[in-house]
């Protein structure tokens, strides 16, 4: 294999040379799946490091996915020599931002420790927010929430979207934005949107910050840039905008998020901005055999296209495309399985070879059952992981509020967890009070001068709180912590608030089973470790505070592992496929109304399906196989189901049929007619 960066640029095709070669101004690659692209931005890190001799730490590149981020993060690691790669930033676009308003707490007004809101804490917000004023159900929670989403996405402010707003609905959702940012900054918190909004108004109104990050950054390199939004867009144009020293890679043709403010139309904009753009494109497909290639191409000439690519590739021609008709969604599940167990024998595969791609997560969790029948490993991205549960997150949050009492973000998400009648107007103005005098949330409930800001009642309720938690850190010091954490929380009776807020009593009996289960392990954590605290002098609370973050490590730790070195069959989103690759693929659920997704043909936006299933069809390299079920449970109700269009737009003589649909056998067909018939009658009658 080639080692250094010449050899590896030797490797590239001449065009691939080109754009790794080409530094002295804005460079876009524009070019359909496959076809080298990353390959580009990975090999050019290296270049700019090794040849033209910049330092790492001047260099940023960017992607989407976590998971993109960490495969570019060891390609590139696996260039780069001893100490070149140090302070290099290859990460998602959120995590540039969040590294930007870490550096910038004081000239955004934030201070520190401010807290990152997940979407769950948002939408907890929102509807305390408006409940305020209205009764609201959760679709108008979900909607005002997408609608913020989006307005952060496309950079525009409460102000301008209260002076915009078209009708009563867009004003009142405006309104609720308004309040929601002000509580926000109040909390000293931020969103998931925030992490590129506020980057960039800062940069945009601040020349002083901008002066410092142009400083920091020379080179930038965008990948899946067709994904990139209007308030993404602009960080790169902000930062890099004199210099216009980046390469940006991407295909329209693979642009699937549009849903989340993604504008494929950033690619032209580009051109207009940077008139001295060199577009280059690449048309060699190295990953997948032709009859693959063929049905991508085939398939997505059927939407309408800004650039003509033409694609091709010399892997040979390759297997037929496999499409298996199943009876129902569980034989389609169990097919899936028990075949990825014979073939990875046939094949000679690993698991990790074989990759289920779907269009919901929900799909995953019959195959779950199935894989697991035949004990089959597997590793399920983009499900909830036991961390990221909320039960989990409030049991964290109050341990995490136990042994410091400064977690502003720990109180928050629990001072009404169970419901506490503590509204955001009460938090606000405490998160105001303890604002100006510069202390955390929970020293400032024990201040007298808080009666004067608000109600006797408020006070009462933020005083009984807080005389709960520190009753529980007495008894922590006092003695067994761990049995005064197992009495808080059935004091405080979280089973009950657990099962008033699922929608069936054995989620809320779960959901507190797992509660016991991270207690438990925060108990074995306890005594395992007794000698990595300095017994005689520390306290009970510290080797607790000890347990509590080695249990947060040692789940970070095991899920790293997880992601490296595993040999499981890959579960994911077609979303989530999103730049990897798989020898064999297998793409589920090909009907009407699930991929094309039924939304999607309401609102009349099937051409981003297509895209979708044109990024799921490109991630194979050697095998394809496509699979339907004739019926499936729908809103609990079994529906049968047409197969996907899609099926239709692809080169009919590559694809091998098994069980096909429309070859219907005549004799059902005339039956049906038949009762169709009787049908009709019994209605006359
Ligand atoms: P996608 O659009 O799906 O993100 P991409 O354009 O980023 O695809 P890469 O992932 O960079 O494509 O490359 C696809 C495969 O082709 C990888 O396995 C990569 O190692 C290989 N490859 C890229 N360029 C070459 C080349 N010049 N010669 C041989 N193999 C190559
Ligand atoms: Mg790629």
């Amino acid at each position: 294999a080639p080692r250094t960066i010449q050899q590896r640029l030797a490797g590239l095709n001449p065009r691939q040379q080109e754009a790794v070669r080409y530094i002295d101004g804005p460079c876009l690659v524009l070019a359909g799946a496959g076809s080298g692209k990353t390959s580009v931005i990975t090999t050019k890190i290296a270049y700019l490091i090794q040849v033209c001799g910049m330092s790492a730490r001047r260099i940023a590149a960017v992607t989407f996915t976590n998971k993109a981020a960490r495969e570019m993060k060891e390609r590139v690691g696996g260039m780069l020599k001893g100490k070149e790669g140090h302070g290099l930033t290859v990460s998602t676009f959120h995590t540039l931002g969040l590294n930007i308003i870490r550096r910038e707490l004081k000239a955004l007004g934030y201070r520190p420790g401010f807290s990152l809101f997940d979407p769950e804490d948002a939408k907890a917000l929102l509807r305390d927010l408006m409940h305020k004023d209205a009764q609201v159900d959760a679709d108008q929670i979900n909607a005002v929430q997408h609608r913020i989403s989006e307005w952060k996405n496309d950079l525009i402010l409460p102000g301008q979207a209260l002076s915009h707003a078209a009708d009563e609905d867009e004003l009142f959702a405006a309104r609720v934005y308004e309040a929601y940012n002000r509580h926000l900054k109040a909390y000293n918190a931020v969103d998931f949107d925030d992490l590129i909004l506020l980057p960039v108004v800062l940069l945009r109104d601040d020349p002083e910050a901008l002066a410092r990050w142009r400083k920091r950054i020379h080179y930038m390199l965008v990948d899946e840039y067709q994904d990139t939004n209007v308030s993404q867009y602009q960080l790169v144009k902000l930062l890099m905008a004199e210099r216009a020293t980046f390469t940006v890679v991407g295909d329209d043709d693979q642009s699937i998020y549009a849903w989340r403010g993604a504008r494929p139309e950033n690619l032209v904009t580009l051109g207009e901005d940077f008139p001295r753009l060199d577009v280059i494109k690449l048309e060699q497909n190295y990953r997948s055999t032709g009859t693959i290639l063929r049905a991508a191409n085939t398939l997505i000439s059927n939407n309408p296209h800004v650039y003509e690519k033409t694609l091709w590739s010399d892997m040979g021609e390759g297997a037929p495309i496999r499409v298996v008709v199943n009876r129902h969604e569980e034989a389609e599940a169990d097919r899936v399985a028990s075949e990825i167990l014979t073939r990875r024998l046939k094949e000679r595969a690993e698991w990790r070879d074989f990759a289920v791609l779907y269009r919901g997560n929900f799909q995953a969790r019959l195959l779950e059952l199935k894989l697991q029948h035949y004990q089959i490993p597997y590793k399920l991205s983009g499900g909830t992981s036991f961390f990221s549960r909320n039960e989990i997150k409030d049991a964290m949050a109050y341990l995490r509020l136990l042994i410091n009492p400064a977690d502003d973000n720990a109180f928050l998400r629990i001072v009404n967890v169970p419901r506490r009648e503590i509204g955001p107007g009460t938090l606000e103005k405490l998160a105001n009070y303890a604002n100006e005098r510069g202390i955390a949330l929970f020293a400032a409930c024990h201040e007298l001068g808080l009666a004067e800001q608000l109600p006797v009642r408020a006070v009462e309720r933020l005083g009984r709180f807080t005389h709960f938690i520190d009753g529980v850190r007495r008894r922590m010091d006092g003695g067994d912590a761990i049995a005064a954490i197992r009495d808080m929380l059935h004091e405080m009776d979280y089973e009950a608030w657990l099962y008033q807020n699922a929608s069936a009593p054995t989620i809320a009996e779960r959901r507190m089973a797992n509660v016991w289960i991270l207690i438990d392990q925060l108990e074995k954590s306890m005594e395992a470790d007794p000698e990595e605290s300095t017994a005689s002098e520390e306290t009970e609370t510290d080797s607790v505070e000890a347990a509590i973050s080695r249990l947060v490590l040692r789940d970070i730790l095991e899920q790293q592992a997880e992601e490296d070195d595993s040999d499981r069959v890959q579960l994911l989103t077609m979303h989530a496929s999103k730049g990897l690759e798989f020898p064999h693929v297998y793409l589920m659920g090909l009907e009407e109304e699930l991929l094309p997704h039924r939304n999607a043909i309401e609102a009349g936006t099937v051409e981003e399906e297509r895209r979708l299933a044109y990024v799921g069809i490109t991630r194979a390299r050697r095998t394809l196989t496509l699979t339907l079920a004739r019926q499936r449970k729908t809103y609990g109700e079994l529906m049968d189901c047409a197969p996907s269009r899609f099926l239709d737009e692809l080169p009919e003589a590559d694809l091998e049929w098994e069980g096909r649909p429309d070859r219907e056998d005549p004799e059902k067909k005339q039956a049906r007619g038949q009762s169709a018939i009787a049908g009709l009658r019994s209605l006359l009658d």
